[in-house]
């Protein structure tokens, strides 16, 4: 992934990333479940500083499972999410693989908050899973 664009639906909002991923994937958190309206986030994490954005960004504030404040962007004029941005980690910025304009670059490493994953979301049994965040390392 030498460098990805990607953008909402309308088209209003533009970005482009020029660094390589620092973890791919599948959040099943119940904020992810909330915020996409789906079963998971599949998540591209990214330094935030490799990332340039056009148009007008929106963002939600809100507190995440960890305790920690994280916000999530969002088109201000067609809604579609684009990225997230955690409070703990201040250069990290963390892509949403549908809105790449490739989103078939996406190869998810893990599923993470598997302990809230619903019933009815199919999960790729070959991947490693957390109940939670995975640990640090
Ligand atoms: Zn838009
Ligand atoms: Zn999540």
């Amino acid at each position: 992934m030498a460098s990805a664009k990607g953008g909402c639906m309308c088209g209003a909002v533009r970005y482009e990333c020029t660094g390589d991923p620092m973890f791919m994937g599948n959040c099943h958190c119940r904020d992810c479940q909330q915020a996409s309206g789906t079963a998971y986030n599949a998540a591209i994490g990214v330094p935030k500083s490799a990332v340039k954005i056009t148009g007008d960004v929106k963002y939600y504030e809100s507190k995440a499972d960890s305790g920690n404040m994280g916000k999530r962007a969002f088109c201000a004029n067609c809604g579609s999410r684009l990225f997230s941005l955690p409070a703990f980690a201040p250069d990290l910025m963390v892509l949403q693989a549908g809105s790449l304009d490739d989103p078939s670059i996406f190869k998810p490493q893990m599923d993470i908050y598997t302990s809230s994953a619903q019933p009815w979301d199919y999960m790729d049994p070959a991947l490693p899973k957390f109940p939670k965040m995975p640990p640090a390392n």
